[in-house]
């Protein structure tokens, strides 16, 4: 069709140009669905930016990648992966891959957007991605989740890059696993491209820090939140979900400061002790046992029975969609801070809300990780390697910075801490994205 055939009137109503695409349809919407619930709470913040609004609500790139590998029996498997690139108005996208067997689309999507929102509200120069594969690492071999990672890599080589879209860690994947996609997309390239991905081990060109880096800003921003709402963080009780990379370095942070661990579920149970659990006897347990149960000095909980626990502080960090309109109401802690990604759905927000309970949004809270990525990004580029005390202050400085400009656009708004954080972040995004302006 030329210009000059174009029909000028396209018969859509006015205000009504979009067509919704199936992944966006509003009856199997998923985490993405809570994701859009938050930019709604925002839009009224937005002022004249609100125009671009629907920028966020459907993502700018989508790739489902089939992975199919050799298992070590000879046969062939094949496994659903995903990248998301949510927004890239700040630059190139960021954001971890998870290997869980709950993955879907909408999940991916929801995380990549909760990445764009993460990393412009603490004002790093990235947009937001993410990706995962469908699969329960627990039951595949070294050799097979190494096959299974170079494979995906190379499906999703496609768009990654590290000017247009950075990996991370996530759930259930570690610096081995961003050593081989660094290799792997490396080998694709045909040169050593350290840049493509963050997290990696240290030999690699990875950063001092980066291991403790998510459960270090959680400590960061819960301690000034515990700090504005009166909890002492001597002797406080704190109950953590998840014992991975940032539910128990969280823990060993906390613990090292003088507070208390009363209470830690993961997978494989939940232990309880009023007296308080070393952290990192059960780290040792767990790595022994593959269990936290049976660690010597507490007592087992029923699963359920983790959100009644007496607590001043509850960190959830372990996935999305744990505190819910069903349990938000029984939740004893003064503050909770979200070292997962969603933990927290919109209706038990506002439970939390009016029951007085200052909640640090997983945006600020778990933003630690990206921003010493960011600083291992700059590293790579660079060649040049800061210290772990260096790295450590920058990113204290990072989230104390960003912890005390949302609380004040929170009280002077008269809002949560998520919704001033959506506030500032849909903002710094949205101005990007009118400045650019539309292509072509
Ligand atoms: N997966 C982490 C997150 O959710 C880190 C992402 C990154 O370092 O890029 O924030």
């Amino acid at each position: 069709m030329t210009a000059e055939s174009r029909p000028t009137d396209l018969g859509q109503p006015a205000g009504q140009p979009h067509v919704i695409p199936s992944y966006l349809d509003p009856a199997h919407l998923g985490p993405w669905g809570i994701y859009l619930e938050q930019v709604d709470r925002v839009t009224p913040y937005l002022g004249k930016l609100a125009y671009w609004v629907e920028t966020l609500k459907r993502p700018k790139r989508i790739l489902i990648v089939d992975v199919p590998i050799h298992l070590d029996d000879g046969s062939v498997a094949h496994f659903e992966g995903y990248r998301v690139q949510h927004n890239t108005s700040r630059g190139p996208a960021k954001g971890g891959v998870r290997f869980h067997q709950d993955v879907t689309l909408s999940e991916v999507m929801a995380l990549s957007a909760w990445m764009t929102v993460k990393n412009a509200a603490v004002n790093l120069p990235y947009g937001g991605g993410k990706g995962g594969i469908r699969i329960d690492p627990r039951h595949y071999s070294q050799g097979e989740l190494e096959r299974l990672t170079r494979r995906y890599t190379t499906e999703i080589g496609l768009i990654i890059g590290p000017e247009k879209d950075i990996p991370a860690p996530d759930v259930n994947t570690n610096p081995q696993v961003m050593a081989w996609m660094m290799d792997t997309y490396s080998m694709n390239t045909g040169k050593t491209a350290t840049g493509v991905v963050t997290g990696k081990p240290v030999a690699l060109g990875g950063s001092l820090g980066r291991a403790d880096a998510t459960g270090r800003g959680v400590f960061v921003t819960g301690e000034a939140a515990m700090r504005k709402v009166g909890v002492r963080l001597e002797g406080a009780r704190i109950a953590v979900q998840g014992f991975g990379n940032v539910g128990n370095a969280a823990a060993r942070i906390f613990h090292d400061a003088g507070a208390k661990i009363v209470a830690i579920q993961d997978v494989s149970g939940t232990v309880i002790s009023t007296a308080g659990i070393d952290p990192y006897a059960a780290l040792e347990h767990l790595r022994g046992t593959g269990s936290i149960l049976g660690l010597s000095g507490t007592e087992p909980l029923e699963r359920d029975g983790f959100w009644d626990v007496d607590c001043d502080v509850m960190i959830p960090a372990a996935l999305e969609n744990q505190l819910t309109e069903a349990n938000a109401h029984r939740i004893r802690a003064k503050v909770v801070i979200e070292g997962a990604n969603g933990p927290t759905t919109p209706a038990a927000d506002d439970i939390l809300q009016g029951n007085g309970v200052t909640v640090v949004p997983d945006v600020l809270a778990n933003a630690g990780g990206v921003t010493v990525s960011y600083f291992e990004w700059v590293q790579d580029f660079s060649s040049f390697f800061w210290t772990e005390d260096e790295i450590n202050a920058r990113l204290e400085r990072i989230m104390r910075e960003a912890f005390a400009s949302l609380w004040e656009v929170s009280q002077k708004h008269g809002v949560t801490l998520r919704t001033a954080a959506f506030i500032v972040a849909c903002t710094r995004v949205l101005e990007a994205r009118a400045l650019r302006g539309l292509y072509p």
